[in-house]
């Protein structure tokens, strides 16, 4: 895609601190870190959100993030995968976050506003989305 900035990275028309490449995936450092080590997995087709790339574009991704996960040598840590603005997504290409979670300060923090389910209700979700898959 033209002007997509992660597409550039790619062909290295904007410079990264690259970490990882194959035919399919790229993984760069993250210039804008929630921790040391903050690094961006991408597929190499253009996609803005998950649902947008097939399955065979989506394979590595995990395992490369887990070789990053383990290069970073920390045991805490987050992957993050950010979709549609309301979701926190800026770059509008599909980017899996590996983000060291040293201590409390550094690192991603969650809000997560949970409550308890209605059971009926959830039941009749499940049934509903269950039909879908
Ligand atoms: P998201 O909010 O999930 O879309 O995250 C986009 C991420 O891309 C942010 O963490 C940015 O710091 C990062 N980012 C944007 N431009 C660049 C760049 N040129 N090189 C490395 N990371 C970038
Ligand atoms: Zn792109």
């Amino acid at each position: 895609m033209a002007d997509c900035i992660f597409c550039k990275i790619i062909k290295g028309a904007i410079p990264s601190f690259k970490l990882y490449e194959s035919e399919r995936v790229f993984a760069f450092l993250d210039i804008q870190p929630l921790s040391q080590g903050h690094a961006l997995v991408i597929p190499k087709h253009h996609g803005v959100k998950l649902t947008d790339i097939p399955d065979d574009q989506l394979e590595e991704l995990m395992p490369v993030a887990k070789k990053l996960a383990k290069a970073m040598g920390g045991d805490n840590y987050n992957i993050l995968q950010n979709n549609g603005r309301l979701a926190h997504q800026v770059v509008d290409h599909v980017h899996f976050h590996v983000i060291p979670k040293p201590d409390q300060e550094q690192g991603l923090g969650i809000s997560w506003p949970a409550k308890k389910a209605d059971m009926e209700k959830l039941k009749e979700y499940f049934n509903d989305v269950k039909a879908k898959i």
